[in-house]
């Protein structure tokens, strides 16, 4: 069993955190609001005061971030990562961030003694209280190996995609996906209330043919209950809708119904609704219809 030291234990970064402690890890973890580290030394994990003493000891370093510029923060710098771990570590930076720095980052990382893996997520809250969540992993096969299990302490669905970087390419087509999908639920679910269809049963029906989809499973009620607690909040995913339309542009690729989704959750953080799970994009699908609170 390795010693683990985990930054950032905030909605996927705590839950991985605990099921690093269940399968047996020693785990120090640090955030930068202290009460989140505290919750995990109630778990059985250590809270640290500083990046510096939760990776110092570290055979792993997980960093579970909100966006590219935190990442680079908690990395580089004389308090960072890459100035206080132990040589060789493996550094699984598991944040959702743009393919080209966690390129940039990962050259960095092996300059400085470390072995780096980008490592992004699917599968929401839910997939990491259960430790079964989608692991696209960016590095070298070796790394890949090395990190095993510690993947399968948090992960159920683990591929090694290809080097560096390529696991935050296949992110961006994961939140591309996920988020026309939302958009796309939230009309279906406006359009069957305008006509007073029984939505519960729409749902259980259109779940089991070809319409169906995990984001029908898991976002589907929390439009029918008008709950929108996060969950995956629309400011994370504005974040990665810049990032995947950003890295289509750069490759030459066209997206336009990615850019239409796109616009819409920029709507919905510019309105003051960043902090809504992204099935909040609900709400303006039914004002679109004039069905606000309906
Ligand atoms: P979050 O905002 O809940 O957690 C981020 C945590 O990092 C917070 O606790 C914050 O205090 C901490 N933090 C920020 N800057 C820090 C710093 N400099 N030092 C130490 N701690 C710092 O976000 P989240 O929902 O857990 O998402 C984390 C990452 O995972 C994001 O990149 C997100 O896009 C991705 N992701 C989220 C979900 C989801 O459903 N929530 C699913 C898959 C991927």
């Amino acid at each position: 069993m390795s010693t683990v030291a985990v930054i950032g234990l905030g909605i996927m970064g705590l839950p991985m955190a605990k099921n690093l402690v269940t399968a047996g890890h020693d785990v120090v973890g640090y955030n930068r609001s202290p009460e989140k580290a505290q919750a995990l030394a109630q778990e059985g994990g250590k809270a640290a005061e500083s990046v510096a003493e939760a990776v110092r000891d570290a055979d792993v370093i997980i960093t579970m971030l909100p966006d590219s510029p935190d990442v680079k923060g908690v990395v580089e710098g004389q308090d960072g990562v890459f100035a206080h771990a132990s040589a060789g570590a493996l550094w699984i930076d598991a944040s959702t961030i743009r393919p080209d720095v966690a390129g940039e980052l990962a050259e960095a990382a092996r300059e400085a003694g470390l072995r780096p893996l980008d490592a992004p997520v699917s599968g929401g809250e839910q997939g990491a209280i259960d430790g079964a969540l989608s692991i696209m992993v960016g590095g070298t096969a070796e790394d890949f190996e090395a990190a095993q299990e510690v993947f399968n302490a948090v992960g159920a669905t683990i591929v090694h995609v290809g080097p560096s970087g390529s696991g935050q390419t296949v992110k961006a087509a994961n939140q591309l996906i996920v988020a026309g999908n939302i958009q796309l639920l939230a009309e279906a679910v406006v359009f069957l209330e305008a006509y007073g269809v029984d939505t519960d049963s729409a749902l259980k029906v259109l779940g089991g043919g070809l319409a169906g989809s995990k984001v029908l499973d898991q976002k589907g009620q929390k439009m029918l209950d008008r709950n929108f607690d996060p969950g995956f909040r629309l400011a994370l995913h504005n974040k990665d809708m810049g990032i995947v339309t950003a890295a289509a542009r750069e490759a030459g690729v066209t997206i336009p119904l990615g850019g239409l989704v796109a616009q819409f959750v920029s709507a919905m953080v510019a309105r003051g609704d960043g902090g809504l799970d992204h099935s909040g994009l609900f709400t303006l699908a039914q004002e679109l219809s004039g069905r606000d609170n309906q």
